[in-house]
């Protein structure tokens, strides 16, 4: 058979001014990739389409990768880098093809469409009404009508952070080919509930979420095809933000819609749980420092949450930073600021050399009353570099990442990564591509928010969570929402009268 296969995924932080045009979704340079050179980028990775590639070529099916195009998350994708990536899909199912990969976040804003994956599928329908199309979604997605009803198989991830993105992807892959081979007839029913889970608790290996993607994962072998409970991107200020369930089963509509309403019915009895509670800056970071010169062996993470890309930050913040810096905290190694003309100008000074930056705090936040504030730095560059690297963590592993113009700015005794292009940090590779031992450091200073876990949680004795600056704020009353549907939880707490 021929199979298309592409991406289109971004998750649209819509408080976010983070530019979403087509660089972003381009990878280090040049458009993003298609065709043989993404086939060799993407095979053998912990990827989605990496999960799609290895079910094509277990049968020897004919790939046409129509276009890779996935982006960190930021603000609302600008439309000609939306039409753009949707035309390539277009195109390649125009030729004709027997079924048809998708790889779509699932909580994608544009310009113009508030479902930017909906928009895609109503497209693909058009030309293509009787393909069987299946759809792999982050966990974080926000589900609209058509993403569920015009595919043949939906599947969402089930960990956070989330390193099964190739396995869900092989699971929609396989469904699909038994699906078009006459073994099973897939029924979908999907449905949600007023409730926004906060992403701080989100995680998997905590409760809530833990129980529930355990028991979605059990029927999954037991009575459905699969089952995807999706807790959602609550900063995305659209109608359908929030936790939903998709289930597909073999030709029992019945049966799809039992488990779908007792997986939401088991969400929102512990809706509660999935509140989170900011403590004050200030204490955070003595509470840090403290259980720093205990000397616990590794360690201690200070947690900037508020301002991580893959929530969508600018990640240019400095309120944590400059805490840390007031508090006088030795021997710490941050990750990161993004600023790239501090960067030029630190590396233009060279190594070994002083220089002086007005670092961080470049791009405006209006979503948000506090804005941050540059911080004024005297420090020495340590090292300059052009900020790639290759994943080898369970998620993305395989894929190159880059940083752009990255340098190490030491300022006393707190090494600063300042780096030209966002990236999350969730491998180690980030600190030591750029010849910092993590391990070895009394303080490590990420912008993340549960995605740290998947390189960095083993190596650190203790994680203090700090609420700093920025469009990912933990602190909903901090934003304004005003496209949600309501009344919603926790937002207007229990009044659903
Ligand atoms: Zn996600």
């Amino acid at each position: 058979m021929k199979i298309v296969l592409a991406e289109l995924s971004h998750e649209t932080n819509t408080y976010s001014t983070v530019p979403t045009d087509l660089a972003r979704f381009s990878g280090a340079s040049g458009l993003p990739p298609e065709g043989e050179k993404a086939l060799d980028i993407y095979r053998d990775t912990a990827s989605c389409l990496g999960g799609y590639i290895k079910v094509c070529e277990a049968e020897n099916h004919e790939i046409v990768l129509a276009v890779a195009g996935g982006a960190a998350p930021s603000g609302p994708v600008f439309d000609d880098a939306y039409e753009y990536i949707s035309e390539k899909i277009l195109t390649a199912i125009s030729a004709g093809c027997d079924a048809i990969m998708l790889d779509l976040h699932g909580a994608m804003v544009t310009q113009s469409f508030e479902d930017g994956e909906g928009e895609l599928l109503r497209r693909i329908r058009k030309i293509a009404p009787d393909v069987p199309v299946a759809v792999c979604l982050d966990m974080h997605a926000n589900i609209y009508p058509d993403m569920v009803t015009l595919a043949t198989v939906v599947c969402g991830y089930h960990t956070y952070p989330h390193v099964d993105m190739d396995t869900t992807a092989e699971r929609a892959g396989e469904l699909l080919l038994r699906s078009i081979a006459g073994e099973i007839n897939p029924l979908m029913a999907w449905g949600n509930v007023p409730m926004l889970p906060h992403v701080m608790r989100q995680g998997t290996d905590d409760s809530p979420n833990r129980e529930l993607q355990a028991r979605a994962m059990e029927l999954e072998k037991s009575d459905a095809l699969a089952v995807s409970l999706f807790t959602g991107f609550p900063h995305a200020d659209i109608v359908n933000a929030g936790l939903s369930v998709v289930v597909v089963v073999d030709g029992d509509a019945a049966l799809a819609n039992r488990l779908r309403d007792e997986l939401l019915e088991a969400a929102w009895n512990v809706r509660e749980t999935f509140v989170y509670t900011p403590e004050p800056l200030v204490d955070s970071v003595t509470r840090a420092k403290l259980a720093g010169e205990a000397n616990p062996g590794a360690p201690v993470l200070i947690l900037d949450h508020y301002d991580n890309t893959a929530s969508g930050g600018t990640m240019d913040t400095t309120d944590v930073l400059a805490e840390v810096l007031r508090q006088d905290l030795k021997d710490v190694a941050v990750f990161a600021i993004y600023d790239p003309a501090a960067a030029q100008t630190i590396a233009d000074a060279g190594v070994g050399n002083e220089v002086s930056v007005s670092l961080g705090a470049k791009l405006a936040m209006p979503a948000l009353e506090k804005q941050s504030q540059p911080l004024q730095l005297s420090g020495r560059v340590k090292l300059i570099s052009d900020g790639r690297f290759t994943t080898t963590v369970a998620m993305s592993r395989g894929l190159v990442m880059s940083m752009g113009l990255s340098v190490v700015f030491s300022v006393g005794e707190v090494d600063i990564v300042v780096i030209s292009r966002h990236v999350e940090p969730y491998d180690p590779g980030v600190f030591t591509s750029l010849g910092i031992v993590p391990q070895q450091r009394r303080f490590l200073m990420l912008k993340s928010r549960i995605h740290y876990r998947v390189g960095f949680r083993d190596l650190v004795a203790e994680v203090v969570e700090c609420a700093g600056c920025g469009v990912c704020t933990s602190d909903y009353s901090q934003i304004e929402f005003k496209n949600v549907r309501r009344p919603i939880y926790p937002l207007d707490g229990d009044n659903f009268n």
